[in-house]
């Protein structure tokens, strides 16, 4: 593993700063979840074909909230059909060792990273989790939603289906805990503010299966990319790969299945 910047890795781990993940779709490919351009994704109803664009919305979740939840409900089926794959274990083992210098960003919706292990207070899920659910008034608790809670054939279901998703505390209407297309990042639901300090604090920021094609992520690794060590893990070159050239960081066109397992034991070689 010559290719590998030993030097930059253990000057990052003796620093004190923290050790930042960050994971978008790439990371739970080996899982099997698709992505919002694979056609199982996409939802027909009498005949018209719905795109993910237009269903991700609270435009659409306002209009059929009862459309909103059975799409949703089908996506966590998806989800909960799938495990977690060894890079998902590898970043639970890197918590373990790390305590908290560690900290995890991610992109993915799919709860596989607390299904693995890593624990909620350092997974930063800036785009929510399709296993929670909100109150629409804003009642402030995220709540896990009720396992049985599922769309395994992709239906339209059945508008009684919205009895089940009230909030505990007033009795409205839950929305899925995620962040539609034409909402805005925020620290209260997805740790905006707490993200961006989170990478101005790091000696290292390692992207994994991430294209940057959303702004927090983006945000995050200009922000850390001032003085962490970059690595950006991807099977392609992406939006992260020039910035990580031009700090001197390491740019491995890797699957993450096989990547993130092998860095994670450079990172306990380090601390040795
Ligand atoms: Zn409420």
């Amino acid at each position: 593993m010559g290719y590998y910047n030993r030097r930059g890795l253990s000057q990052a781990m003796q620093d004190d700063g923290l050790l930042l993940f960050l994971t978008g779709a790439g990371i739970s490919t080996a899982s099997g979840i698709p992505d919002f351009s694979n056609p199982s994704t996409w939802w027909e109803w009498q005949g018209r074909r719905i795109e993910p664009l237009q269903m991700a919305t609270q435009r659409m979740f306002r209009v059929r909230p009862d459309w909103s939840w059975s799409w949703y409900l089908y996506r966590r089926s998806l989800v909960h059909r799938s495990h977690p794959n060894d890079a998902h274990l590898a970043l639970v083992s890197l918590e373990e060792q790390l305590g908290d210098r560690f900290l995890l960003i991610t992109q993915n919706v799919d709860g596989l990273h607390l299904r693995a292990g890593n624990s909620r207070e350092r997974t930063f899920q800036i785009h929510g989790n399709l296993d929670y659910h909100r109150c629409t008034e804003g009642c402030p608790e995220v709540k896990y939603l009720r396992e049985d809670l599922l769309n395994p054939g992709k239906q339209l279901l059945p508008r009684s289906v919205l009895n089940h998703l009230r909030c505990t505390e007033c009795g409205s209407l839950t929305r899925p805990h995620i962040l539609w297309f034409d909402e805005r990042y925020d620290e209260t639901w997805y740790r905006w503010e707490s993200s961006l300090k989170a990478a101005s604090q790091a000696s290292l920021l390692a992207v994994i299966g991430s294209s940057g094609n959303t702004n927090l992520p983006r945000r995050v690794a200009e922000t850390a990319g001032e003085k962490a060590f970059l690595v950006n893990i991807d099977l392609k070159d992406n939006w992260f790969s020039q910035l990580v050239t031009s700090r001197r960081g390491i740019q491995l066109n890797e699957p993450a299945l096989l990547a993130v397992p092998r860095f994670a034991q450079l990172v306990k070689a380090a601390r040795l």
